[in-house]
């Protein structure tokens, strides 16, 4: 039987991975992959609630995939050149076809509004697509946008509040 794909997406602050943790079994047959692009937690998903889970830091699809039932992965928006080889979307669906199910959390779009396209392609692949807000950190009302408090010259690069907020229509403006 096709694994199922879920996918949970949003701007930062959403709990997005707070999902990927509290709703699937913390057990041997569940694999947790994160970007090693992403250095902030180390081998590990972490959500701003609290809940962690070890996780295995990957750069490519784990050859060894087949062998779990779960496969979480983290951050999904980063699985892209030059943070990974291969092309995700597809290493996904060759899980799914082994009849792996898969759940990803990761950002929709960037601090720009412009869609990662990685996530796109996995939009268009779920079986389950969930699409999560956070509060506005100006006004409290639901936020589909992330927002970057000021321009660094990057596109890709990990931060928390001290970099993002989440951000309403209203309050979501460019740093550039
Ligand atoms: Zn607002």
């Amino acid at each position: 039987m096709r694994g199922i794909l879920t996918v949970f997406a949003g701007p930062m602050f959403a709990g997005k991975s707070a999902h990927l943790l509290s709703d699937y079994p913390d057990d041997a047959a569940t694999l947790c992959l994160a970007p090693a692009f992403d250095t902030r937690s180390g081998a590990q998903i972490k959500s701003r609630v609290g809940l962690s889970r070890a996780a295995r830091s990957v750069s490519s699809w784990p050859e060894d995939f087949a062998a779990y039932r779960h496969i979480l992965l983290d951050e999904g928006h980063f699985m892209i050149a030059p943070h990974y080889k291969g092309d995700v979307a597809r290493d996904i669906e060759r899980a799914l076809d082994k009849g792996v199910n898969v759940t990803v959390a990761g950002l929709d779009t960037d601090y720009r509004r412009e869609a990662f396209v990685v996530m796109d392609r996995l939009r268009a692949l779920a079986d389950h697509y969930v699409p999560l807000t956070a509060r506005c950190h100006r006004c409290g009302a639901p936020a589909a946008w992330t927002a970057k408090k000021r321009p660094t010259g990057h596109l890709l690069e990990t931060g928390d509040e001290d970099l993002y907020e989440a951000r309403c229509d209203t309050h979501w403006q460019s740093p550039d």
